[in-house]
């Protein structure tokens, strides 16, 4: 074991603060990274402040981050992926079962046993494990990626979940030419649903609830931006999505989207309020509709994201902050103030 410096939330109401935490030494499968950037998720916020009570429970101290940009510093004696100096990526997985039928086929992500990068438990401490606003991780190379050398690597770091938590729901959906897709909530995952929208050549519409973003929902990709503030702005496009992505992170009117829809047509919901949302069943009866969610990508699918990030010179939109700045991005954040992903240079944590 070895201490790493982190900011952690005592408890549901705490800010964030500095403190130490034990990493595993590299096991024989084991690549050791040292963070460079940590994109900021609004699931952290949600972890951190334990507003997922109800169904994954928030163990303190919590140090949240799952969107980690670094470079290795050591490698176990079975590691093949990686060498000491590579540029590696983390997301929300540091580990599955591999041998569930989910695993087996390839959905890790969807292993009754992952373990998530944060607030999961660490089978390796006893304890639980620590995510990415840290300067040291410590990670299984079956779950570390490969990061394109020519991208910018602050800009690269949210791709590991916002970018992975939107492609991979679109291609499900086969998101492409000629399909009309909606993209509701412009923030960390809005705003890269609207950028792979726009490179698989679908007509993306962005439904925002700020009028300041309109400009820059056009400049992400966007063809049509409906402000959501007036509802009758809605109403010319019903009955005419194939898919509808929801990344909106609190509670809203699920069914005014649904309506949307064409017949057969496709709402993944991928944001998650901390309380139920409701779903009229006349929304979806009429035109078997349907409403289904998505949670992150596989393992495989997310090298996939990447390397196609890579092709097309795709990251994410970031504001770089100092780690000292994280209790403020936070309350940021929670005002949809943000263009449009926080990320922390973790350099800053080497400060006195
Ligand atoms: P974010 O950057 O805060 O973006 C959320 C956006 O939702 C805001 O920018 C805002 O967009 C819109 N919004 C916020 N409050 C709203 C309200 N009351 N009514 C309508 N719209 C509202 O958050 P994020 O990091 O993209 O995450 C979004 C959600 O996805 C979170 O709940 C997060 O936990 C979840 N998530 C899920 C997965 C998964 O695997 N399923 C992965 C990552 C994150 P406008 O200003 O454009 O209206
Ligand atoms: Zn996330």
């Amino acid at each position: 074991m070895f201490q790493a410096k982190a900011y952690a939330a005592a408890s549901a109401s705490s800010p964030l603060a500095l403190t130490t935490i034990p990493r595993r030494d590299a096991t024989p499968h084991d690549v050791q990274i040292e963070i460079l950037f940590c994109g900021i998720c609004h699931s952290d916020l949600h972890a951190a402040r334990d507003e997922w009570n109800r169904f994954m429970p928030t163990v303190y101290p919590i140090v949240p981050g799952h969107e980690i940009v670094g470079r290795v510093t050591k490698v176990g004696s079975a590691v093949t992926k990686f060498r000491v100096g590579d540029l590696a990526a983390v997301g929300c997985l540091v580990d599955s079962d591999g041998t569930c039928a989910a695993c087996k086929a390839g959905h890790e992500h969807f292993c009754m046993n992952a373990t998530f990068t944060y607030n999961g438990p660490d089978k390796h401490t006893g304890g639980v494990t620590y995510g990415g606003y840290s300067d040291a991780v410590v990670v299984d190379q079956r779950f570390v990626l490969k990061v394109p050398k020519n991208l910018d690597l602050a800009g690269t770091a949210p791709l590991l979940c916002a970018g992975i938590t939107t492609w991979s729901p679109m291609r499900q959906h086969k998101v492409g030419k000629g399909k009309k897709v909606g993209v509701v909530g412009l923030g960390g995952l809005g705003h890269m649903g609207v950028k792979f929208g726009r490179a698989f050549g679908a007509h993306v519409v962005v439904f925002t609830t700020s009028p300041g973003k309109a400009a820059d929902a056009r400049r992400l990709g966007a063809d049509e931006v409906v402000v959501t503030k007036d509802p009758a702005q809605l109403l010319p496009h019903a009955g005419t999505f194939d898919f509808i992505l929801d990344t909106v992170s609190a509670d809203h009117d699920l069914n005014a989207y649904l309506n949307l829809l064409r017949p057969f047509g496709n709402l993944t919901l991928v944001g998650a309020p901390a309380k139920p949302l409701a779903v009229d069943s006349f929304a979806v009866i009429f035109g078997r509709r349907s409403v289904s969610g998505s949670n992150i990508g596989s393992i495989a699918e997310t090298q996939e994201m990447l390397d196609f990030c890579g092709q097309h010179g795709i990251t994410a939109d970031v504001e770089v902050i100092p780690i000292q700045r994280l209790n403020e991005a936070y309350e940021r954040l929670l005002k949809s103030d943000v263009r449009y992903r926080f990320c922390i240079d973790m350099a800053s944590l080497q400060r006195p």
